[in-house]
Order: structure tokens, then sequence, then C-alpha cells
């Protein structure tokens, strides 16, 4: 039987993904972008917004000199900001330490902000040839099947033992072709929910598929029911336009424009009084809104306010009047956005 690294490499010649926008190009910086607009994202959506950013912010340079707000704009919407926090961080650092050159070997690469081990190695891969082992979501699942190595792939040993997988099975050639490999098996055949195991070029040798486990690996996270939190927001309105808040430049939607908040229990009336030194006429109360963080759920209770009279001394560099239309394509958190589609 030929090796893993044979099969998946003729498999993707074959079957796998040749035409994606990123592909068929050596340049560091457009394959740095596509990798990590990849990480939460599917690639449908990834492909509009890596045009668009690309258009922007066409290398390093051009991202490393841009504001962060025309960043968090093109970004807005995607999704996981820190990643492009993150990004305008590296583009920075490329200028400063590597005089606006992406660095080429792997360990390098992964002491950028917002960089992995994986996706440097990946990154060292396509654009440099450089040989090295890929262990993102999707990789992670098809060695765990694969190998049948059991255990939540977070966990610190159960890791180890998928890189170690990962390592043991390089091909010592064709890495960009191996690599793109196992991301396309993972993405299309090696799915989550009922992968395609006929259509699957390592299948002979699949322990999963072998003792019928493939429901079982990887095993999911140990069970914890995510802390509930809620927030009222409040949509305050006056001659066709709405106030917005920047977020602060820390914690969750850092940097975006949102809408004040309040602690759901306080008479908003008053706290409108206290923040911004105006009275308000405290309108309907809007159908909450639910999202879910990594680490907690949050329910947002939107909340209209009329105002009359705005008092000059509310006019804090924080806060700006945007128009629904002008705030549909300001950098809001995507919750948000979606209330101001329908406000
Ligand atoms: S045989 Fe099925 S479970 Fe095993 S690696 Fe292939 S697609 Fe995944």
């Amino acid at each position: 039987m030929k090796s893993f690294a044979a099969r998946l490499i003729a498999w993707q010649r074959k079957h796998g993904r040749h035409d994606l926008p990123w592909q068929g190009t050596r340049d560091a910086y457009r394959i740095w972008l596509s990798e990590i607009m990849l990480q939460q994202t599917q690639v449908a959506t990834v492909i509009p917004y890596y045009n668009r950013f690309l258009a922007s912010f066409p290398d390093a340079r051009a991202l490393a000199a841009a504001p962060l707000e025309r960043v968090l704009e093109h970004w807005s919407g995607l999704g996981y900001y820190r990643r492009a926090h993150h990004l305008h961080a590296a583009a920075q650092a490329i200028v400063e330490r590597h005089g606006g050159a992406f660095p080429r070997d792997a360990q390098t690469i992964a002491m950028l902000p917002g960089i992995g081990r994986s996706t440097a190695a990946a990154i060292a891969a396509f654009a440099f040839g450089a040989r090295g082992a890929i262990l993102d979501g999707n990789v992670r699942r098809l060695l765990a099947r694969h190998r049948g190595i059991a255990g939540f792939p977070g966990d610190r040993k159960v890791e180890a033992k998928l890189w170690a997988a990962a390592e043991s099975l390089l091909p010592e050639r064709d890495i960009e072709a191996y690599t793109q490999a196992l991301m396309d098996l993972g993405a299309t055949i090696c799915t989550r929910a009922s992968p395609c195991c006929e259509k699957c070029p390592v299948a002979t040798d699949c322990v999963a598929r072998r003792d019928d486990r493939i429901a079982e690996l990887p095993s999911p996270r140990p069970r914890k029911t995510l802390p509930q939190r809620a927030v009222r927001v409040l949509l305050i309105e006056r001659a066709g336009a709405i106030l917005f808040e920047r977020r602060p430049a820390v914690g969750i939607w850092s940097g975006l424009w949102s809408l004040p908040e309040i602690d759901v229990g306080a008479d908003v009336a008053r706290q409108c009084k206290a923040r911004f030194a105006t009275d308000v006429v405290v309108g309907e109360e809007l159908s909450p809104i639910e999202h879910g963080f990594t680490h907690f759920r949050l329910t947002i209770l939107p909340q209209r306010i009329a105002v009359r009279k705005w008092p000059p001394r509310a006019e804090a560099p924080g806060l700006v009047w945007l128009t629904r239309d002008d705030a549909l394509s300001a950098a809001l958190p995507a919750p948000i956005k979606a209330l101001m589609r329908r406000v």
C-alpha cells in the first residue's frame, strides 16, 4: 500500500481544490491573509472578504500603514475580530522587524501576532515549499479518526499525540500538495457529520472506520454549560441618526462601534441623564438578540430612546451619531449590525 502522504497527494491532484483565489500564488502575504480568514470561517464566506481586503491592502506595507479602524471595517461581519487586530499588528511587525518582507521560516513566522504553529507551517509550505506539519481543526479530526487517537484534541496530551502523528506522516517532497490535501480532505470528505468514507483515499487503513468509531472521534470537549449574561443596549435616536459608542480597546468587540450599554436592571432614563446629561423619552423594547461567544452567551435587550436636545458636553470623543445606512457600513459587531438591518 502506498504511504498516507502519497495517497493524499494523488487524491489532491485529481479531486482537491485548485481554483481558490489564494491558490496558485507564492505571495506569503496573500497566503497568510487567507489562512487567517479561513480559521473560523467557511471558504464561500471568506472569498468576497478576501478580495475586498486585498484590493484595499495589497501588501504588508499597505496594511501596516492603514488605520486600525479601516481594517476593522473590512473585517466587519467576519467575526472573531481579534484576527483583524492581530493581522494589523503583524503587518506592522513585518515592516518594523523584517523591512516589509514576509519572514521565510515557520519559527520566525510563528513569532508574529496571531499566527500559531500550524498556520506558520502552512504559510511556509505554500509560500516557500518548507516541510512542516500542520494541525488545524480539520486536520485534527482527520488524524484523530485515521490514527484512532481518542480524547479531546484541545487537551495537551492528546494534542501532543496528534502533532506527533502529523509529523510522522510528512512526505519528503510535494509538501504544498500534501498540505493542501490535508486541508481539503478534512473540509470536504472527512467532515464532522457524516464523512464520505467511500471517497476517502486513506479509508483502507482508517482506524475509526475499521472499528466503527467515526461518530466518537475526535472526542468532544468535556461538557460545560456556558454562563449566560444579559445587557441592555440603547438605541438613542435624534434627527434621523443613532448614537454609537466606541468599545474599549480590550474585551469583546474591542475597537468596534456599538450601541451604549447599561445593566439590565438599571433605570434607563436616570442612566441617560447621568451619562449624557440629557432628558430622554424611553420608547419600546425590541425583541432580544441571542449571541454566543466562546466563553459565555449574551442576551442583548435593545431599547429605543428618543432625545430632543443633545447637550454639547455629551459630544465626547468616543461617541458618534450615524444614520442607519452609515451604520451598516461601519465596523459594528455582527448582532448590532443585524439589529440595524431590522430597525
Ligand atoms: S475513512 Fe472516513 S473517517 Fe476515516 S479518514 Fe477517511 S473520511 Fe475520515
